[in-house]
């Protein structure tokens, strides 16, 4: 598959992220209840000299979870240690991370419904009571220790809570929905993403950029950086509109965000299966793509879009969604 097609898939990681990624939560843009709540959380805890209660950010990829847990850090002023549960494969690794934490720091979990269930385990105590149950050795000679944790603050992100267990979801006190942002929000961190860039773009270039970016902010970065290559090429000082379409036709993204991958998706259920419904493996054989990437990268947006609508029996092509690819039911 060509690297356009897969341009907006919004676990690419980035380049140039710390440079970009907002520190502190007056500067993370959108989502003002959400912060106004976190905000009230991380002063309360400040003012106690207590650990934060867990936190569980969810959403899908690219809306600001790991910046979000960056921020919590910085704002109680305590250390950020991140790990992803892919990562984690033995419960001496989770161990490890959580002996050598100091008091109240922010332990970052990304993708933590993917941990196997024996380390999960581990995380109960650890999350309620700030123990480590383990067991040292093998077989009969096995024995199993309590081990004192400082108190630390999990922060956990996931793009599905579906399925995280109960018993794992129960011991986060605070759950934060993170949700596609409006083009507005996208626009005003387009400009500030532009500013710290060095290369300026005007209110109606960031707007149409914005409609582009699949209401999500990494998207937006991405395709600013592109367009700023556009500019450089063109020795252009400003990113104009015109700069913006040139880059999002070169890039094959339409109006409405949509890359080829999201459009051979669409066309593959309208082709093959006649508007669905369609069951998720058959679309993941269809398009070769993992069927987690369809459901957590490609499907979100196409159905905040209403393009697709997903039913008990399967994925079904919408009128909105017929009408976009411009074909007849
Ligand atoms: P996730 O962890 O949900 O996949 P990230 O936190 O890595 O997403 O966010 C992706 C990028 O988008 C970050 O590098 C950051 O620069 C930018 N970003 C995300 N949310 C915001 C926001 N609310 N305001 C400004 N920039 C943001």
């Amino acid at each position: 598959m060509q690297n356009t097609e897969r341009f907006l898939d919004p676990n690419i990681p980035d380049e140039m992220a710390a440079t970009i990624r907002p520190r502190a939560l007056n500067d993370f843009i959108g989502h003002d209840g959400l912060k106004q709540n976190l905000s009230v959380f991380i002063n309360g805890a400040k003012s106690r000299g207590e650990a934060m209660d867990h936190v569980l950010l969810y959403g899908p990829p690219g809306l600001g979870k790991t910046t979000l847990a960056h921020i919590i850090a910085n704002e109680l002023g305590t250390n950020f240690r991140a790990t992803a549960a892919p990562m984690l494969t033995k419960q001496g690794d989770l161990a490890a991370i959580l002996t050598s934490l100091e008091p109240m720091d922010v332990l970052f979990i990304d993708e933590i419904h993917r941990l196997p269930t024996a380390i999960e385990e581990v995380l109960y105590s650890a999350m309620e009571d700030f123990k480590l149950d383990i067991m040292l050795g093998e077989g009969p000679s096995a024995k199993s220790v309590r081990i004192d944790l400082p108190p630390f603050t999990l922060v956990g992100a996931t793009t599905r809570t579906g399925l995280l267990s109960n018993p794992l979801r129960d011991r986060f006190g605070i759950d934060l929905r993170l949700s596609f942002y409006s083009p507005s929000d996208l626009a005003r961190i387009i400009m500030r993403s532009a500013n710290i860039l060095g290369m300026p773009i005007d209110d109606a270039g960031a707007h149409i950029l914005a409609q582009s970016a699949r209401g999500t902010p990494r998207i937006a970065n991405r395709l600013l950086k592109r367009a700023r290559d556009f500019a450089s090429a063109m020795n252009a000082t400003q990113i104009t509109p015109d700069i913006i379409r040139t880059t999002l036709a070169q890039l094959r993204v339409d109006a409405c965000g949509l890359d080829e991958i999201d459009r051979e998706y669409m066309n593959a259920i309208v082709r093959h299966y006649a508007g669905g419904p369609v069951g998720i493996e058959n679309l993941a054989a269809a398009l070769s793509e993992p069927a987690d990437t369809i459901e957590d990268v490609i499907e979100p947006y196409l159905m905040q879009l209403g393009f697709v609508q997903r039913t008990p029996r399967g994925r079904i092509i919408t009128d909105a969604g017929y009408k976009h690819l411009g074909v007849e039911k």
